[in-house]
């Protein structure tokens, strides 16, 4: 073996932290750090043979590494203990040709990639099981950590709850009152979290929690910390691995704190850098226009960033107005000749539910990714010919009071255009019969 990785500034600064060490920022110049790996003990691995390990482990139950983060521990975080590790078999999630929704919309190749079909309902598990396991390494080492903490806008929260349950380590999660959804809401509480819900949204939660962690007996769990990145990054190994091997044209992921952006970026690097991979895809950062500061700062040419006020936007889990990876994922985007698009809460809504229409059920971010798709294919940015993979983010089943509320027309501001409502009848086959009719004409029968 012999693999090992580091804390490092992003910035340059020379300095190291171990991975165990509790430290989020550097001490030199206070930018954030990332998770730097001996890239040369890695190199001495072939690219054929790492191929061949992780198709070999996929699937299969020697611990841990039937997980989809896990599989690829070597390139994750190998300085962890198997005993140590906290996963719950997460990733290893569908990508699948959703041939007729892109036929419709005049893309021959469109795929999703759904990381909502995971344990707690979104990607954000990939992550939580590595820094949870470091958590659990940390503890086993003697390190004095009495809880872990985060601020989220639902999806972060529960994942980070689910697993310190797993582990048997306290969970604090911080919410902005009312603003996450009842679902998010009742996951931690399931999970036993001390559940905070605050008078402020995610920007004030996040500027709290930060404070509460100083204290170090706390670890912080939000996506400031680089090791959830590692674990994030399995998103874009795996996309490759499920195409063998092959990498596609365009790679479209709603973005809020930015750090998953960080993360597909790394994986594709870490590909790169390993000859696994010999091109590199586009990456499209799809925002909510009610929270969009990297759109602004992309249309600025990146020349500079400012935060804004994130306003109320469907798509909960985006609703950041000042997102810590923005640095991060900058640098991505002028790597991997980056686009970002905005999509407006109508845009959004009628999006996820046309991708319903064609057996999808999208949570409303995955609703901004398809809308950013529609808009970029209809500009050219995006040709019909390309292989288009979106991120689907969180599970649907999350969001059930924004389908509902869709389908009933009850959104403010938004054209339901896709609205089904169901029909209330008497039991009476005659005209039960009728309205089945009806329907049957107007769609056309099979379709
Ligand atoms: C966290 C989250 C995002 C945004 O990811 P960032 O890393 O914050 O950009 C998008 N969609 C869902 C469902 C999420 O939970
Ligand atoms: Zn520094």
């Amino acid at each position: 073996m012999g693999y090992s990785a580091w804390f490092q500034c992003i910035k340059g600064c020379n300095e190291r932290y171990p991975l165990d060490e509790v430290v989020y920022q550097c001490d030199k110049c206070g930018a954030l750090l990332e998770v730097v790996h001996d890239m040369e003990a890695m190199k001495k691995t072939g690219a054929k043979e790492w191929m061949e390990t992780f198709d070999d482990r996929i699937h299969r139950n020697i611990w841990p590494y039937g997980s989809g983060v896990w599989g690829k521990k070597e390139w994750v975080c190998p300085n962890i203990d198997n005993e140590n590790i906290v996963s719950l078999y997460e990733g290893n999630t569908n990508l699948f040709w959703a041939e007729r929704f892109g036929k419709d919309i005049g893309l021959e190749n469109l795929w999703i990639k759904m990381c909502g079909n995971s344990h707690s309902g979104s990607f954000k598990d990939l992550g939580m099981t590595v820094l949870v396991s470091m958590v659990k390494q940390m503890i086993a080492n003697g390190k004095n950590i009495h809880a872990v903490a985060c601020a989220s806008t639902g999806d972060t929260s529960a994942a980070l709850a689910t697993y310190c349950a797993a582990a048997g380590i306290q969970s604090i999660v911080f919410l902005p009152r009312g603003k996450v959804s009842i679902p998010q809401l009742i996951q931690p509480i399931a999970n036993n979290s001390l559940v905070l819900s605050l008078e402020t949204d995610f920007d004030g939660c996040m500027e709290i929690v930060q404070k509460i962690c100083k204290d170090h007996n706390i670890y912080l769990a939000n996506s400031m910390n680089s090791l959830r990145i590692e674990g994030q990054k399995t998103v874009s190994i795996e996309i490759v691995q499920q195409f063998d091997w092959e990498v596609p044209d365009v790679i479209i992921i709603p973005g809020g704190n930015l750090g998953n952006v960080s993360a597909l970026g790394n994986g594709f690097l870490m590909m790169m850098e390993l000859g696994v991979i010999n091109k590199m895809p586009r990456i499209v950062v799809a925002q909510a226009e009610r929270a969009n500061p990297l759109y602004l700062s992309y249309r600025k040419g990146f020349m500079e960033f400012k935060p804004v006020v994130a306003k109320q936007t469907l798509a909960s889990a985006i609703q950041i107005g000042n997102p810590v990876s923005y640095e991060k994922a900058i640098k991505i985007l002028e790597t991997f000749h980056g686009i970002v698009e905005q999509a407006t809460e109508d845009e959004l809504a009628n999006a996820a539910a046309r991708g319903d229409k064609y057996g999808m059920f999208n949570c409303p971010h995955t609703g901004v990714a398809l809308a950013v798709l529609f808009k970029l294919l209809k500009s050219g940015e995006i040709g019909s010919k390309e292989k288009v993979v979106v991120i689907s983010t969180a599970h649907g089943l999350k969001f059930t009071d924004f389908k509902k509320d869709y389908h009933e027309g009850r959104l403010e501001g938004i054209q339901s255009q896709y609205a089904n409502l169901p029909v209330h009848l008497p039991a009476d086959i005659e005209k039960i019969k009728r309205v089945i009719y009806e329907r049957i004409e107007k769609e056309g029968g099979t379709h």
